[in-house]
């Protein structure tokens, strides 16, 4: 008998890159400054790795920097790892997914307070999951013991 071998192997959780989500993640690209489609985004929620999941920032941390690019004051804990990154001639923090490896982008010191930290990060290496507020409905379930007429 002849098994039918079909090859869909991946890596852990590795998600399909568009080819700038590649560049970026992947060979450590910067995005042009202003373009991030969640530089302005205001909801509430999670930015995830966009190759892996990896929850990395609440929305409670994100910052207007003025830089062009997404900014968050503070990141969850055990989600990232920091390397130095000569790269550009001077000696930078570069921030990478502690789960895929993806690069995100640079850590500076120059945040507001309590950290004064600035993680300016690419919008193309982040997902956003929005949180869903769950609306609270009084159980009608019950005759109410007081009445408030
Ligand atoms: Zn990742």
């Amino acid at each position: 008998m002849k098994e039918k071998k079909t090859k869909q192997e991946r890596t852990n959780g590795e998600q399909e890159l568009t080819p700038e989500q590649y560049h970026i993640l992947r060979e450590k690209g910067t995005e042009a400054p202003f373009s991030g489609k969640l530089l302005y985004n205001t909801e509430k929620g999670m930015y995830v790795c966009a190759a892996c999941g990896n929850e990395l920032f609440s929305s409670d941390t994100k910052f207007d920097a003025g830089c062009g690019w997404p900014s968050f004051s503070n990141v969850l804990k055990d989600k990232i790892i920091l390397q130095e990154d000569h790269r550009s001639g001077m000696t930078r923090r570069e921030v990478l997914c502690k789960k895929c490896g993806g690069h995100l982008g640079h850590l500076f010191d120059d945040g507001p307070k309590p950290t004064g930290l600035r993680y300016c990060i690419n919008s193309v290496s982040l997902g956003f999951k929005k949180k869903i507020v769950k609306k609270k409905r009084l159980k009608v379930s019950f005759l109410p013991l007081v009445s408030s007429y």
